[in-house]
C-alpha cells in the first residue's frame, strides 16, 4: 500500500483536482489511501468564519460561509457536469456539511464565545468539504473509491488545535478501517488534517498538518511509500518563493528534512519525517502540476551523501532574553527557567547561554505571555520581537571545511545576535534581525549553491 497526499493547491479547482485524480489512477496498482486538504485557501476562511463568530460579527461569517458554499457546489457541477447522479450526491453532501456549519456558527455567533473544541470543528469542514467532493469524482470516473472519516482512526490526546497523536490506537484504528473501506474498491480516500480523541472528541493535527496525517497513516499501514504531493519541484535549497535560482534536491535524510521542515521550511509540516522514520518508509515529495518530474526522496541517513542541503528560515521568531546576577555560579537555575516553558507548552528552538543571561527563541506562534510573566517573578526579561532566524542544514556540515566563513562572508555587515550548531551536525543557526533576513537567505544561497558549491 502506499499513502498519497495532496496538498490545497492540488486539489484547488476543477483542473488540479482532474490532475491529481489522473496521478492516483497511475497508481491503483499499489493500493492508494488518498489523503487530501482543503482546497487552497479555505482553512484560512474557516478561520476567518471563527474570528467573526467569537465576536458575533454574524453577517461578515455568512457572507463568508455562503463564498465557501458556492465555491464548493460550483467545484462539484464543473466536476460532475457529466455525471449528474454522482453531482447531485456531492451537492447534497456539501450542502449539508454547510448547513452543519452554518447553524454551528450560529450558535457560537449567539454565545459571542469560541471554545478551541468549536474551532477546531469549524476549521475541519475544509478537509470535509474537500475530501466529499473528490471522492464522488474519483467513483464518477470510474475509480471505485471508499471513504473513510479519519476521525475513526487519527486519534489524539485533548489539545483541539494542535492534537499530539496516540500512535498505539492510531496503529491498532488505521488497518481495520482502511481494509473495510477498501472492500469492493480500488482506492480509498480521507481527511487529512482532522482527528478527534479516543471519545470521539474533534481535533486537528495544526497548520499544514495533512502531511502529518499522511505519514501518520503510512506508518500505521507500514506502507511501502508516503507521497507528499504539492506545487514544487520536491525540497528544494530554500524557499522558491523567497530564492531565486533554487535547486531540487533529490535525495536528503529523515534528520536533514526534519530539522528543515522544523526550522521553517515549509514543504513538510515538521513533524511529519518521525513516524515515517520509526518504520522506515521513504518519503516522496512531488509535484502535482509536473507528475513525471523526479522530486525528492527521503532517506534513512546511511543512504545521504554529505553536505549543504538547504537554507531555511523562521521570519518570525521571539527571542526571550533572561538576564539574572542568580544563575551565577549556582545549579539548578536552567531547571528552573526551562521548566516554565515547560508548564507553559512552549517549545524553545535555540538557545545560548552566558554567565548571567540566557537568549532562547521560540516561534512566534506560541503564546508567551505567561511564560515571561512567571520568569519575572526571579528574572529581568526583554522579549525581541524584529528578529529571524536562518539555519543551514546539511548531512555532517561541521566536516565542511570552512563552512562558517562560506555562511557568514554575505553577513558582513549585519549583526548576528545568537548562533548555534546543533549536537547532531545537521543544523547551524542563527538569528538576525528581521529586516536583513530575505537578503541574508538569498546571499547565502548564493555563496553556498552557485558558487563552487558546500558539497
Ligand atoms: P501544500 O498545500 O501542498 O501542503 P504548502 O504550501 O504547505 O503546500 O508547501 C509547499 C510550499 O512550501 C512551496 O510552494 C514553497 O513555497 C514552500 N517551501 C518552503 N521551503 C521550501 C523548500 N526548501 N523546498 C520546497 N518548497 C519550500
Ligand atoms: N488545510 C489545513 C491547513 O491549511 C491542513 C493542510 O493543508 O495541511 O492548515
Ligand atoms: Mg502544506
Amino acid at each position: 500500500m502506499i499513502v498519497m497526499k495532496f496538498g490545497g493547491t492540488s486539489v484547488a479547482n476543477c483542473e488540479a483536482i482532474t490532475r491529481t485524480i489522473s496521478i492516483v489512477r497511475g497508481k491503483l496498482e499499489q493500493k492508494p489511501v488518498v489523503v487530501v486538504s482543503a482546497l487552497s485557501k479555505v482553512t484560512d476562511m474557516l478561520y476567518k468564519i471563527a474570528d467573526h463568530a467569537a465576536v458575533k460579527n454574524r453577517m461578515e461569517a455568512s457572507a463568508l460561509m455562503d463564498q465557501l458554499r458556492a465555491r464548493h457546489i460550483g467545484l462539484a457541477h464543473e466536476l460532475m457536469s457529466d455525471t449528474p447522479d454522482y453531482c447531485r450526491q456531492a451537492c447534497t453532501i456539501v450542502d449539508r456539511i454547510c448547513d452543519d456549519l452554518a447553524s454551528f456558527v450560529g450558535a457560537v455567533c449567539s454565545l459571542g464565545e469560541l471554545s478551541d473544541r468549536s474551532k477546531a470543528v469549524i476549521i475541519s469542514k475544509g478537509e470535509y468539504l474537500s475530501s466529499n467532493i473528490i471522492w464522488c469524482a474519483m467513483n464518477a470516473r470510474g475509480i471505485k473509491t471508499g471513504y473513510i472519516d479519519a476521525r475513526k482512526m487519527i486519534i489524539t490526546g485533548n489539545d483541539y488545535l494542535k492534537g499530539e497523536p496516540d500512535s498505539a490506537a492510531i496503529q491498532t484504528k488505521v488497518p481495520g478501517e482502511v481494509s473495510a473501506a477498501y472492500e469492493g474498491n480500488d482506492a480509498v480516500i480521507t481527511q487529512g488534517f482532522v482527528s478527534a480523541t479516543a471519545e470521539g472528541e474533534p481535533t486537528v493535527l495544526g497548520r499544514g498538518g495533512s502531511d502529518y496525517s499522511a505519514s501518520l497513516i503510512g506508518m500505521a499501514l507500514d506502507a511501502s511509500a508516503i507521497e507528499i504531493w504539492t506545487d514544487v519541484d520536491g525540497v528544494r535549497t530554500a524557499d522558491p518563493r523567497k530564492v531565486q535560482n533554487t535547486r531540487c534536491i533529490e535525495q536528503i535524510s529523515f534528520e536533514e528534512a526534519a530539522e528543515m521542515a522544523h526550522f521553517g521550511a515549509k514543504v513538510l509540516h515538521p513533524l511529519t519525517i518521525e513516524p515515517a522514520v520509526n518504520k522506515n518508509i521513504p518519503i516522496y515529495v512531488l509535484n502535482s502540476m509536473n507528475p513525471e518530474g523526479k522530486g525528492t526522496v527521503i532517506l534513512q541517513n546511511s543512504f545521504i551523501e554529505d553536505g549543504v542541503k538547504s537554507v531555511s528560515f523562521k521570519e518570525n521568531i521571539l527571542v526571550i532574553n533572561i538576564f539574572s546576577t542568580k544563575m551565577i555560579n549556582t545549579s539548578g537555575f536552567l531547571k528552573k527557567v526551562f521548566e516554565i516553558f515547560s508548564v507553559n507548552k512552549v517549545s524553545v528552538d535555540l538557545i545560548s547561554t552566558s554567565e548571567a543571561n540566557i537568549s532562547v527563541t521560540v516561534d512566534s506562534s506560541q503564546k508567551i505571555d505567561k511564560v515571561v510573566e512567571q520568569l519575572s517573578a526571579f528574572c529581568d526579561v526583554y522579549v525581541d520581537e524584529d528578529k529571524s532566524q536562518i539555519s543551514i542544514i546539511g548531512k555532517n556540515i561541521i566536516n565542511i571545511k570552512g563552512l562558517l566563513q562560506k555562511a557568514f562572508a554575505p553577513l558582513a555587515d549585519c549583526k548576528i545576535y545568537m548562533i548555534s550548531q546543533g549536537a547532531s551536525y545537521v543544523n547551524l543557526s542563527f538569528v538576525v534581525d528581521r529586516d536583513v533576513m530575505t537578503d541574508a537567505v538569498c546571499q547565502i544561497h548564493k555563496y553556498l549553491f552557485e558558487n563552487e558549491g558546500c558539497h
